[in-house]
């Protein structure tokens, strides 16, 4: 069978590699890093991830999925923290779902520890991609000794981040579309450390939000009682992580804006100042095959992570590359072209809807109108469960296409802005009238 290279180890390429290995293939994985179960490094960008039905639905594929969610926090809600302290909650769906806030390391070790018991995947860490022939199959890798050395497969999957070597490969190319677009705001993680006997200062199940029209804060449970923050925050600008350079600016912030958050921060100047700031970036590309090369995740498509579904979308490119195997093996051309017609669209939904969901939560979630279209949104997803998906639900709690959860969610914002704007909430029990709007609006 066919020899498959796969640059990057991260979350989509282990995965992948693991797929690919139980149709018989040999499979060799090179990641940039150092090995992270040796070094217990974390995989970078943030520590914790929500992770939800599109990702479960890929782990339980290999049987991971059980492993990983005991290992994560289910999150049922948004818990809102207004400027005075005051709290709201807001399910995310009906009784029982939950998102699941997820180590990225462990995740990482996890599908790493899965792949290397797999007699026919090798993983070769150290090994940063500087170059690569689509035509050939070649790649060019420098080692930990900083040589460089080549090798070539029948065919190679760039799961090399948003930065992907591979995929800068195919810029080079004619008739490669290419679009990079940074947001003006940045993140920087901060931790609210666990209370005493590692218990949690905020409500453990909920996803914190402190939103604040033009920026916000964040906060999603680990497993040891602490919280991950992140601030999203302007770059630069009068008030901007630019803007707040020394610790009595930082306070001053924080105690007007996040007071109720603020005392529990054990090393709040140290984490602000010593902490990265991370941009934030959406790619696009089409197409994403050339010559014997291939992209998954965000190497294909980088989204900004305010609909939780970057991971989420990588795997779910994992799984529907997997599936096209029954189809067109061994005719990879066919293979690569049907993948990526496949995902573009909803690779560009999920893209769309993260940056829609941003003025959401930062900027709606506090909107009274907002908080009343919720509501009305949230009624009819209880008493019409099997007919009435709301998009959130749609695109965290199944695996329709993410396409289809931002065509039916137009259609649903305009039911549920006709049900206020005509005063028919009186009616939404009635189930004969509801059927008869539904049979408008739902497709
Ligand atoms: C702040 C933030 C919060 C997020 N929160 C969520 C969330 O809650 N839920 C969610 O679903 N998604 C979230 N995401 C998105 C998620 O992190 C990504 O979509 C996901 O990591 C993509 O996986 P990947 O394997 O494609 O890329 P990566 O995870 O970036 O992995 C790429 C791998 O390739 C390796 N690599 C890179 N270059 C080379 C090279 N030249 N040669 C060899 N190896 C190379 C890297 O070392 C890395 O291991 C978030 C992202 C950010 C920035």
């Amino acid at each position: 069978m066919e020899k498959i290279g796969i640059v990057g180890g991260g979350l989509a390429g282990s995965l992948i590699a693991v797929y690919l290995a139980k149709r018989g293939f040999e499979v060799t994985l090179y990641e940039k890093r150092p090995d992270m179960r040796l070094n217990r490094i974390s995989a970078g960008r943030s520590i914790n991830l929500a992770l939800s039905e599109r990702g479960i639905n890929a782990l339980r594929k290999v049987g991971l999925d059980k492993q990983v969610l005991e290992t994560g926090i289910p999150m049922s809600g948004r818990m809102m923290h207004r400027v005075d302290g005051e709290r709201s909650y807001q399910p995310y769906g009906k009784e029982g779902q939950a998102i699941y806030s997820v180590s990225r390391g462990l995740l990482n070790v996890k599908l790493l520890e899965l792949a290397d018991e797999m007699d026919n995947i090798k993983i070769v860490f150290d090994s940063d991609c500087v170059g690569a022939n689509l035509k050939t199959g070649e790649v060019r890798l420098k080692g930990k000794d900083g040589n460089t050395f080549t090798d070539t497969f029948d065919y190679v999957i760039g799961s090399d981040g948003a930065f992907s070597a591979i995929r800068q490969e195919m810029q080079g190319r004619s008739m490669f579309n290419y679009s990079q677009t940074y947001l003006e705001h940045g993140y920087k993680e901060l931790t609210i450390p666990a209370g005493p006997g590692n218990t949690f200062l905020l409500e453990k199940n909920c996803l914190h939000i402190w939103p604040r029209e033009s920026f916000m804060l964040i906060a999603l449970p680990n497993l040891d009682g602490s919280f991950t923050c992140t601030l999203f925050f302007q770059m630069n600008g009068p008030l901007s992580f630019e803007s707040i350079d020394n610790t009595e600016k930082l306070d001053a912030f924080f105690d007007q804006y996040f007071a109720d958050a603020k005392p529990l921060f054990e090393d709040l100047h140290g984490d602000f100042f010593n902490n990265p700031t991370g941009t934030l970036c959406t790619i696009r590309c089409y197409p994403w095959s050339s010559g014997k090369m291939t992209l998954v995740g965000d190497a294909a498509h980088a989204v900004v992570p305010f609909y939780g579904q970057g991971m989420n979308c990588s795997f779910e490119d994992c799984v529907v590359f997997d599936e096209m195997f029954d189809k067109f093996y061994p005719d990879w051309e066919q293979l690569f072209e049907a993948y990526e017609k496949s995902r573009k669209p909803n690779a560009d939904a999920i893209a769309d809807l993260a940056l829609q969901n941003f003025v959401e939560m930062r900027d709606l979630v506090a909107d009274e109108d907002f908080l009343h279209f919720k509501k009305v949104e949230h009624e009819l997803t209880e008493l019409y469960p099997g007919k009435f998906k709301s998009q959130y639900e749609l695109v965290t709690f199944t695996n329709e296409p993410y396409s289809y959860a931002r065509e039916q969610g137009a259609r649903n914002s305009e039911l549920v802005k006709k049900i206020i704007r005509d005063n028919l909430e009186n009616k939404l029990n009635d189930s004969e009238f509801m059927d008869t709007l539904f049979s408008e609006y739902i497709k």
